[in-house]
């Protein structure tokens, strides 16, 4: 059975970045909103943050946002657009006031204010030592912005269509009028006519085979968008955190350093002091796993194959651990049998967030070129989305904090555009192109197994194009990832049913993932410089008279075109990263 739905504004996707959208469109007088989303709003990943929200309150020792601002750029090598920063960290102040108002319950100082602890890359006074910046809940604290944000967005009115897979986006005449979605329970194909469509899928760490992300982070509309002809902007850019279990990846939290954790290599000696000699173990995320990765290189890694770094609790108090770190504890002790109060906790780094995605104006207006072209009625938020306020490398805490400071704005604008406009007629077959793509798997050769081809792509990722990159291996990958989606041709599916059709789903996830890969492969072959978490072994200087731009990448016939676009800088300007 076919399904039409009309609202003035959806959004996609029911993370931290699309409910705090979906609730700021429905506060707009008159204006409807519905949520689509392929997980149960509360099963998202923003719900698997761990460690905090960075705003520079100031509630532990003194913080500005001026601060805040020069940190993220830094942090992010000079990649980010300034004035996107510059605004992030006045406006994450309020926003996390707002939660706590919502009744987000974060810890507290001794004296009832928002509790706040140190991260990684956040200093005071532009670098010279580590500062309270992250507000947190326990080791929960994506969960608690989750549940709160979900709550809240029932008490909106907002309209849910939970386990909807999005297949399409309704593009006519360069403007988006909505999307198509795929209702898992039925198999019915739904077409979601609106005026303003808002993406908030998050992100793609799924085509590694060690990452910290849930197995729905397969890219979806960051491949749709592409497929229809959008750019992705930095996708080589992509971020390996230090502490992921070994072998695993299941995340623990930068924030077990900030509450004094310590790295040590396989002869105990706390390595970072040598490479960031001013915060050591709580350098930015991209310096820190490259030094783990050199450490291992050179011999000097733990465990019998030397293949692993240590994290190091066993100094901190009993009581800190179990009350503000509960859950990593309990990862550690469940996954790894090591108990971190007592042990030193085997770790690797893991794949963990795209600062790259589709590409946006300050206002979170997708836009379709590097000269700032708007696409009528569509915007993105979160984590699918690069505005860019991460630049080469996104400093910990600060996702929690885009999504809610943009997340809210692209709520604001999108409704705002709705108001104005009226609907316009869809095109002729607008299902065409979904009945098509799921068609083309259902009734696919059956030669190649889905999660074979999958394990293959995860694999090679991780070898050719993770925390350290070559001409060599990434023109590799190049050639691999052509033979993976020509092998994907012939993948099929052996349940032919309709209802809750989970394998025709991942059949279509891993075409997602695999033109994500594409994207990242393509482009981090092409910049030829070594800048945040883009390391080229063969072009080991970040090149700032060529390479300090954004990266565009289209889809272009079988292969890619890449075209670039200028970083906004301001005040600051670029020097040599050292921490
Ligand atoms: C383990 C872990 C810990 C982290 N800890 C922190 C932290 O402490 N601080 C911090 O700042 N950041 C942290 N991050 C990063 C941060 O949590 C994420 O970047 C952020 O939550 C992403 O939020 P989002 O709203 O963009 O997307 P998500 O929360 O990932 O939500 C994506 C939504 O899109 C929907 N969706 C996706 N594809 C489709 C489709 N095709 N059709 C319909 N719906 C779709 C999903 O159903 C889901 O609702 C962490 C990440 C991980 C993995």
């Amino acid at each position: 059975m076919n399904r039409a739905h009309k609202f003035d504004v959806i959004v996609v996707g029911a993370g931290g970045a699309g409910l705090m959208a979906a609730r700021y469109a429905a506060q707009h007088p008159g204006v409807s909103v519905a949520v689509i989303s392929k997980l149960y709003p509360t099963r998202s990943h923003t719900g698997a943050a761990q460690g905090g929200v960075g705003a520079a309150l100031g509630n532990v020792s003194e913080d500005h946002p001026e601060w805040h601002a020069f940190d993220t750029i830094k942090g992010g090598d000079y990649l980010t657009d300034q004035d996107v920063a510059e605004r992030f960290a006045v406006e994450v102040i309020e926003a996390v006031y707002e939660l706590e108002h919502m009744g987000l319950p974060f810890n507290r100082t001794p004296e009832g204010k928002i509790a706040q602890r140190k991260f990684g890359g956040h200093t005071r006074e532009f670098g010279k030592s580590a500062v309270e910046r992250a507000c947190y809940a326990a080791d929960r604290t994506g969960h608690m912005i989750l549940q709160t944000l979900y709550q809240q967005s029932i008490k909106d009115r907002v309209n849910f269509f939970n386990e909807f897979h999005v297949l399409d986006m309704i593009m006519e005449g360069g403007a988006c009028h909505g999307v198509v979605a795929y209702e898992l329970a039925t198999g019915d194909i739904h077409t979601f006519h609106a005026k303003a469509t808002i993406i908030a899928t998050g992100g793609n760490g799924r085509m590694f085979r060690v990452t910290s992300n849930a197995h729905a982070l397969t890219g979806d509309l960051m491949s749709i968008a592409y497929r229809r002809g959008l750019p992705i902007e930095d996708p080589e850019f992509y971020q390996f955190h230090p502490t992921g279990l070994y072998k695993l990846g299941v995340l623990l939290t930068e924030g077990a350093r900030g509450e004094g954790a310590i790295l040590r290599n396989g002869d105990g000696e706390r390595f970072m002091e040598r490479y960031a000699p001013t915060i050591k173990d709580l350098a930015p995320r991209d310096m820190v796993s490259r030094a783990m990765y050199l450490e291992i290189r050179e011999g000097r890694g733990a465990g019998p194959d030397k293949d692993y770094i240590h994290l190091d609790l066993t100094h901190i108090d009993a009581h800190v651990i179990e009350t503000r770190l509960p859950d990593i504890t309990e990862f550690s002790r469940i996954y790894l049998g090591v108990d971190p109060i007592k042990e030193l906790v085997p770790i690797q780094p893991t794949a963990h967030y795209a600062m790259g995605g589709i590409p946006t104006t300050i206002d979170t207006q997708v836009i379709s070129d590097g000269q700032n072209t708007i696409v009528p009625g569509l915007y993105a938020a979160g984590e699918v989305a690069c505005a860019s306020i991460h630049g080469a490398n996104r400093l910990g805490t600060n996702s929690l904090g885009d999504l809610i400071v943009f997340g809210r704005r692209a709520g604001i604008e999108a409704a705002k555009f709705a108001a104005s406009e009226g609907f316009t007629e869809l095109p002729a077959g607008v299902q065409d192109r979904t009945r098509e793509l799921i068609d083309g798997v259902r009734k696919g050769k059956r030669k190649e197994r889905v999660s074979h081809l999958r394990r293959e792509l995860q694999d090679t990722m991780q070898d050719y194009a993770s925390v350290f990159r070559t001409e060599e291996f990434l023109s590799q990958q190049v050639e691999i990832l052509r033979d993976l989606q020509e092998r994907y041709e012939c993948v099929g599916v052996e349940d032919e049913g309709h209802k809750f059709n989970t394998e025709l789903l991942e059949a279509i996830e891993l075409g997602f993932l695999l033109d994500n890969a594409e994207q990242l492969v393509h482009a981090a072959l092409n910049r030829q410089e070594s800048r945040g978490a883009h390391s080229r072994e063969d072009f080991k200087e970040r090149d700032d008279a060529t390479w300090l731009k954004h990266t565009l990448v289209y889809k272009d016939g079988d292969g890619v075109r890449i075209d670039y676009k200028p970083v906004t800088l301001g005040k600051y300007e670029p020097k040599p990263r050292t921490y």
